[in-house]
């Protein structure tokens, strides 16, 4: 990672740690009201869903506004929330203990343990000491306990609620890690769970099997009526795809759910338990279209994600004893519409365009006749298929950069962070659909949240992340604390560690 040079990476971390103290401004809402969903302050919740849309700067939750009413002529479900007097509204510092800028781990670590870590561990302090994940404590407590992602399930986010590894990659020990401890599983992933792919060959899907866990591979199971006592589903080898992908090819429809089908699915069998449960969703994919700077594919696994809120919601309204907390862990790529054209006149054209999109950057190579890393296409050929996949007429000399590009020329003027095909992709489709961006990487946005149900407004006002922790072990009637670990402490463990150890955009 780079730093701007005027700054000390130890005085970046005390920054970090300085803008990011321990909340104690009110409650911006009125929190002694009544919720949306008639719950009440002061209360702890039986049923906690805390649902994180990954790598979401601000910028995407305002643009999922306008794209819904384009796309599906609907309001979000998280803007009509926001817009819910009663409750609670706030923002998570997000900054890890090696950087202001976090990956999905340390964020992950940082709410489940309530200690911040050094971007690429999973409740591993920076000197070995492990730590307990809430998810761990919600089952010593008597919860029931879930992750449904559109991620691999072993991705960083979902592991921080319920493993314990020294680096993220683990994810073959982090899928073995789930066994027994986690009731519904459901996402992307099956490699880890495969013997044949398996490092050791251990036949995982077997060895949940024989502990009681019913296994899903397919859409239709998770829409079926079956609900077991505790499933393991997995309805891809890897990520689940993009959501733009996912509605314009069929056979993925076919085999893979939508993240609010997993979450309708996941609830009924999380409510069966005599004490209630601890739930959480990921839009794992978000992140991955931030880094990809792809603006359509980003919108449209917004709208997946908030599909997902509105089951929660749906779940929670008309009882009083369910949170749902609706976040992200850190922004990404800082995406937002620039105006466009005189007194922006041009701005909504520009936007509307985003709606042609049918297929991910991530499949665009699929779209682009003989399109192989480093062997780019003749001109006329890439043009027609870039027209195809965005539904945008590209100038020839935006043709020929993405030529360029994608034989591995890039222009050597660009922003070290757009150096990349995916980076000159944004910059150029960005002059067709209005998006700007300001690079392929996590950022330091602040993190918005909203919160409703009983204990709710322990999220109201400015927080660290670590301080969800303290919310949900006070929410489950845990008293275990973790160890944990000072930026002064940790500085010299910082200065150990290769540089490799940290990921690297992800
Ligand atoms: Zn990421």
């Amino acid at each position: 990672m780079s730093h701007p040079p005027r700054l000390s990476r130890r005085e970046m971390i005390e920054l970090g740690l300085a803008t990011g103290f321990a909340a104690t401004l009110p409650a911006i809402t009125n929190a002694g009201e009544p919720n949306a969903s008639g719950s009440g302050h002061g209360r702890q919740p039986r049923n906690i869903i805390f649902m994180v849309s990954d790598g979401m700067s601000p910028g995407v939750v305002s643009m999922a506004e306008p794209f819904a009413r384009l796309v599906r002529q609907q309001e979000t479900h998280w803007g009509r929330l926001m817009r819910t007097p009663g409750v609670s509204h706030g923002l998570f510092d997000t900054s890890s203990l090696s950087s202001l800028v976090t990956d999905s781990a340390a964020a992950s670590t940082a709410w489940a343990s309530g200690s911040r870590v050094f971007n690429g561990a999973i409740n591993v302090l920076p000197d070995g000491r492990e730590m307990t994940p809430i998810g761990r404590l919600a089952r010593a407590q008597g919860r029931r306990f879930g992750l449904v992602t559109t991620t691999r399930i072993t991705h960083a986010t979902p592991a921080g609620f319920a493993a314990v590894v020294p680096v993220r990659d683990q994810e073959d020990a982090i899928a073995e890690q789930y066994l027994g401890g986690v009731d519904v599983l459901l996402g992307g992933g099956c490699k880890h769970f495969d013997a044949t792919k398996r490092k050791d060959g251990h036949d995982l899907i077997a060895e949940f099997q024989a502990q009681g866990y019913t296994f899903w591979d397919t859409r239709a199971q998770v829409c079926g009526t079956a609900a077991p006592n505790q499933v393991l589903g997995l309805f891809y080898p890897d990520h689940l795809p993009f959501t733009i992908d996912h509605r314009n090819d069929p056979d993925l429809a076919r085999q893979v759910p939508t993240l609010a089908e997993m979450t309708r699915a996941a609830l009924p069998i999380l409510a069966s338990g005599a004490n209630g449960f601890l739930l959480q969703v990921e839009g794992g994919r978000v992140d991955h279209a931030a880094h990809a700077n792809d603006a359509a594919a980003i919108l449209w696994d917004q709208l997946a994600f908030d599909d997902a809120v509105g089951v929660a919601l749906e779940f929670a309204q008309g009882r009083d004893d369910t949170l749902v907390v609706v976040t992200t862990d850190h922004g990404n790529a800082n995406p937002g519409l620039n105006g466009s054209g005189s007194r922006y006149g041009k701005t909504n054209d520009c936007f509307e365009r985003l709606a042609r999109a049918t297929v991910s950057y991530e499949r665009l190579r699929g779209v682009l006749p003989n399109a192989k890393k480093g062997d780019a296409p003749p001109r006329e050929a890439l043009a027609a298929g870039l027209e195809r996949a965005f539904g945008l007429e590209l100038r020839d000399s935006d043709v020929k950069t993405i030529q360029a590009a994608l034989a591995g020329d890039l222009p050597s003027e660009l922003n070290n962070q757009h150096h990349n095909l995916v980076g000159v992709l944004g910059q150029i489709l960005g002059n067709h659909n209005g998006v700007g961006w300001t690079g392929v990487s996590h950022t330091q946005d602040l993190a918005i949240t909203t919160a409703t149900g009983p204990g709710a407004e322990a999220y109201a006002g400015l927080h660290r992340n670590t301080d969800v922790y303290d919310a949900i072990t006070a929410a489950i009637g845990s008293t275990h604390r973790n160890p944990a670990m000072t930026a002064d402490r940790a500085q010299p463990l910082l200065a150990q560690i290769p540089e490799t150890a940290t990921p690297h955009w992800v």
